[in-house]
């Protein structure tokens, strides 16, 4: 990863920095320009704490957040809401608020991936999509039990089922819920751009919404790689015309099988890659001796020649760089609680991503920004040595009412 190095400290002086940055400060006030009836409740940077702590410390319930802020002061002290700690309910209600009020987080992203690529330059440019697998909150069996009757509800009615590959012991088949399609950059391992969609959603149609909101962000997004699974001649040219150069291995099609994706040959032997022109949309061919008229021909862009050879050195670099991806997904699911699900119903489902997404870019932010004040501290001679924030030692306190 290119994310810069720091010490790390505690989760909760984690969720400090996060909470007094200048994105999140903006999300908080959009909120409390909307409060304006109703009960007072509790302060909105509490409950948008909260919901960075349930990401942070990787709870799939807004009954153990809960159980957790009310036994530890420290976090309480973060939140603001030290011997009053948030009830459940009030974390389910402010749940329905920001689902409500979706546009705002969207812009708390939004600002979060403007401010990483203003500190990591090369984030956002060489991007790798992939799917990956959300098992709902629900069982998804058609029938009530074997050879009983035809189930007449649906516990989690906006989930399907989907295919998903194996992983390290499991077996690939079969899954109801929902997957996440992320468009995640190589260099840095962040996401830039994902979306959650019902399972049985083909993957391929996701691939141009992503580029357009990765683009939409910021993002350059030059080069884009992708699994076997979206080599369709549709998916070149969606690509194309963002001026993104898809990065997908060939499928053995009929026509890979006639070996119609070679390059042009002659008596004189296999021509040669002689550059790309991405404004002609083809890729320039040699005879490898010179000696054909004409010496050199253009090949037109398409799913089996694309502008970048599948034989280069640079295509195979860029195809190596999917593993990010595929990474990053291992990483949200075990580390920052996207998985398991424990909401239902694509729009829950939705902003429990955003939340889980939200809360680790924030982080990667505070952390590079963190490292560049280190660094610029180091550069004056002005660093205290093993400098970490003053630890929160005095127990407050204990209110009982
Ligand atoms: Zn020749």
């Amino acid at each position: 990863m290119d994310v810069p190095k720091v010490a790390g400290g505690s989760a909760s002086a984690a969720l400090k920095q996060v909470l007094d940055s200048p994105e999140v400060q903006r999300l908080i006030a959009d909120l409390e320009a909307t409060r304006w009836t109703g009960r007072p409740g509790y302060p909105i940077r509490t409950m948008v704490g909260l919901c960075l702590a349930k990401s942070l410390y990787a709870i799939p319930t807004w009954t153990r957040t809960a159980a957790l802020v009310t036994e530890h002061w420290q976090l309480q002290r973060v939140l603001g809401c030290e011997g009053n700690p948030p009830s459940k309910w009030s974390a389910y209600r402010f749940a329905a608020k920001l689902r409500a009020n979706a546009p705002m987080v969207e812009r708390c992203i939004d600002a979060v991936v403007k401010g990483l690529r203003e500190k990591l330059p090369s984030y956002g440019t060489d991007l790798a999509i992939d799917a990956s697998d959300m098992p709902a909150y629900a069982n998804g069996q058609r029938y009530v039990y074997e050879g009983g009757p035809e189930r007449n509800w649906q516990t989690d009615g906006d989930a399907s089922w989907g295919h998903r590959s194996a992983v390290a012991t499991r077996r690939g088949g079969g899954f109801f819920g929902f997957k996440l399609q992320m468009a995640c950059c190589t260099k840095t391992g962040l996401p830039v751009a994902w979306s959650v969609e019902t399972a049985k959603a083909n993957e391929s149609m996701f691939v141009a919404p992503l580029i357009d909101e990765a683009k939409r962000r910021g993002a350059m997004a030059v080069t884009c790689a992708m699994d076997k699974a979206y080599d369709i001649g549709r998916v070149y040219g969606e690509c194309a015309e963002r001026d993104c150069e898809a990065i997908v291995p060939l499928r053995a099609t009929g026509a890979v099988v006639k070996n119609e994706h070679r390059p042009p040959a002659c008596e004189h032997g296999v021509w040669t890659f002689a550059g790309s022109d991405k404004k002609r949309g083809a890729s320039k061919w040699r005879c490898p001796t010179g000696e054909c008229k004409p010496a050199s021909t253009w090949v037109k862009a398409d799913r089996l020649h694309p502008l970048m050879p599948r034989e280069s050195k640079r295509w195979k670099a860029l195809y190596r760089g999917r593993g990010a991806v595929e990474r990053e997904f291992g990483r949200l699911k075990n580390e920052w609680g996207l998985k398991p699900l424990r909401v239902r119903g694509l729009d829950r489902v939705r902003l429990h991503a955003d939340l889980t997404i939200l809360t680790k870019l924030a982080c990667a932010l505070a952390r590079t920004r963190a490292a560049a004040t280190t660094q610029r501290q180091r550069r004056n001679g002005t660093a205290r040595v093993g400098s970490r924030p003053a630890p929160m030692r005095v127990r407050p306190e204990v209110r009982r009412e």
